[in-house]
């Protein structure tokens, strides 16, 4: 699977080290407190399986999937609930956890959707962040690795489904998408 990648971003030991210290951060802000994490499938989902052992505080966890509607290569921010929480969130805390935060337009929906719902918070951690591309005004309260404004697949990403099992965030070779 490897001859499809271009080079490695991101080793898998600076990831875990990344899953650590925010599973520790994250631990010590909710220690006390009811807290709900929301895994944004399906690319958050290796992400969301580090953090989550590395956090020492009970908590529930749930699923959401989401799509953009359009054009799947370009973010719109309007989404579309395809699986939503069976949790109920009023009256709990809520941590969103992300793969990527690109245009950041997704997340912005996902959380005024949520605050809908009478949580007392709702905050986001994401894996990767690309700033250079942010469109909406999103506070990434556990921000993880910057990357630069490169398409990656690995730890969870896919291109056209695949990929998303490569253990280490990676550049694809242009052949592939040029295909
Ligand atoms: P946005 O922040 O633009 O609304 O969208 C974020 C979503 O776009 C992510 O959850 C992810 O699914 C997808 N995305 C953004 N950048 C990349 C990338 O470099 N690689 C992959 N595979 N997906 C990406």
């Amino acid at each position: 699977m490897m001859e499809v990648i271009e080079r490695v971003l991101i080793s898998k030991g600076e990831l875990d080290r990344q899953a650590e210290e925010l599973g520790r951060r994250i631990s010590e802000d909710y220690a006390g407190k009811e807290l709900v994490i929301i895994g944004v499938l399906k690319g958050g989902f290796i992400f969301l399986a580090d953090l989550a052992r590395k956090i020492t505080i009970p908590v529930d966890l749930d699923f959401m999937s989401v799509s953009s509607y359009g054009d799947s290569s370009k973010s719109s921010g309007v989404v579309k609930i395809i699986k939503d929480v069976d949790t109920n969130i009023g009256g709990k805390h809520v941590l969103i956890v992300e793969d990527i935060i690109d245009t950041g337009l997704t997340l912005n929906h996902l959380v005024e959707l949520l605050k809908t719902r009478g949580p007392l918070s709702v905050k986001i951690c994401a894996a990767l962040d690309k700033p250079s591309k942010r469109k909406a005004n999103v506070q990434v309260d556990y921000k993880g690795i910057e990357i630069p404004d490169e398409f990656v697949v690995g730890y969870g990403l896919d291109y056209a489904g695949k990929y998303r099992n490569i253990p280490e965030v990676c550049i694809l070779k242009k052949e592939i998408y040029m295909k």
